[in-house]
């Protein structure tokens, strides 16, 4: 199967599943486990942190960033279009009594300073108090630019705010702007990583921060029913994913470009390549075509797209430059 639904279908590579095979581990409960210690502190020195807490997945990164930066009756600001406003079931609201004060995201994917400074509420007992901006990089494929992350510290800093950024995908942001991924990381006080995304691992995610942020996400963590016990199998999958998976996102990237460009050429498709920054591509289907009846015509053709409108396309791993020739074939012979 060609599935180009998401970059979280990628499977373990063999020399992954090598790597995690012969893990150390222990439990990490008692923080024994060797693999997992050995990721939590690569990760925090590699990306310019104290502490690292390795997690089950993003969502439940983001909700210990959020549950250790706020307490009960504060507020976080985030875009509208926020995968932890919008995607991770209000979990902050349900789980933490924290109060989502989302902006609507500007077309490039930032928040405007002048909206967010508008929404920071005044200390008084009628208000919740304002503690946290959280960003996301790259937020539906597009790349955050240096200097807005740059100026949202400045910002957070003038505001008295903590700065978060959810950055499942920050390897892509980094690999798009071509600099080290420290120039991003470090402006923020805490960062979490997808590392089941395109980097290739089965399971996990990561949060930075600083000791006493990572301790707060620790006890969160284990409240949540996230604390795992030999879980050095998969931290080690998810270290191997950071020292060998970040240079090949280019890759995908480019692909990304080809699927667009070839879309583009096909009538039943809108969509401005120009936008394709990283490896997720998104194309307005003609209305008149049955979206329904199409994607089933690829699934039997053995390529899996995911309906919505625009249609969203993922490139990753296992998606090859002849995949996508594929792809646009069946997308060819199905408008003729
Ligand atoms: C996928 C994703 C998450 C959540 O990750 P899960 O591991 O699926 O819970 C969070 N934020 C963004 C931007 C994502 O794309």
């Amino acid at each position: 199967m060609i599935d180009l639904r998401s970059d979280t279908v990628t499977k373990p590579t063999q020399a992954m599943l090598d790597t995690m095979f012969s893990a150390q581990v222990g439990d990490d409960v008692y923080g024994d486990d060797p693999s997992v210690n050995e990721l939590e502190s690569w990760a925090a020195k590699r990306h310019g942190f104290e502490n690292a807490i390795f997690c089950s997945s993003g969502t439940q990164a983001n909700l210990l960033a959020l549950m250790a930066h706020c307490e009960r009756g504060d507020e976080y600001l985030c875009g509208q279009q926020a995968h932890n406003y919008k995607f991770e079931g209000g979990g902050a609201a349900v789980l933490g009594s924290i109060q989502p004060q989302p902006i609507e995201n500007e077309l490039d994917g930032t928040l405007c300073f002048k909206k967010l400074k508008a929404a920071i509420k005044p200390d008084d007992s009628h208000f919740a108090r304002t503690r946290l901006l959280s960003l996301e990089n790259t937020i539906n494929g597009k790349v955050i630019p240096l200097t807005y992350i740059q100026q949202a510290r400045q910002f957070a800093n003038e505001n008295a705010l903590a700065l978060h950024l959810d950055g499942a995908r920050v390897y892509n942001a980094s690999t798009a702007l071509d600099i080290d991924i420290k120039e991003i990381t470090q402006c923020f006080d805490s960062v979490s990583i997808c590392l089941s995304k395109g980097l290739g691992a089965p399971i996990g995610s990561l949060l930075l921060g600083n000791k006493r942020l990572i301790n707060k996400a620790r006890r969160w963590r284990k409240v949540l029913g996230g604390g795992m016990r030999q879980a050095g199998f998969l931290a080690s999958a998810g270290l191997y994913a950071l020292q060998y998976n970040v240079t090949r996102l280019k890759e995908d990237h480019d692909n990304a470009c080809y699927l667009a460009e070839s879309l583009n050429h096909l009538a039943a498709f809108k969509l401005n390549p120009d936008f394709v920054e990283t490896n997720i591509v998104f194309a307005k289907l003609d209305d008149d075509v049955d979206q329904e009846k199409l994607v089933a015509y690829l699934k039997q053709n053995g390529i899996l797209v995911s309906k919505g409108q625009p249609m969203r396309f993922v490139t990753h791993n296992g998606i090859s430059r002849q995949d996508i020739t594929r792809l646009i074939d069946q997308l060819k012979q199905y408008f003729t």
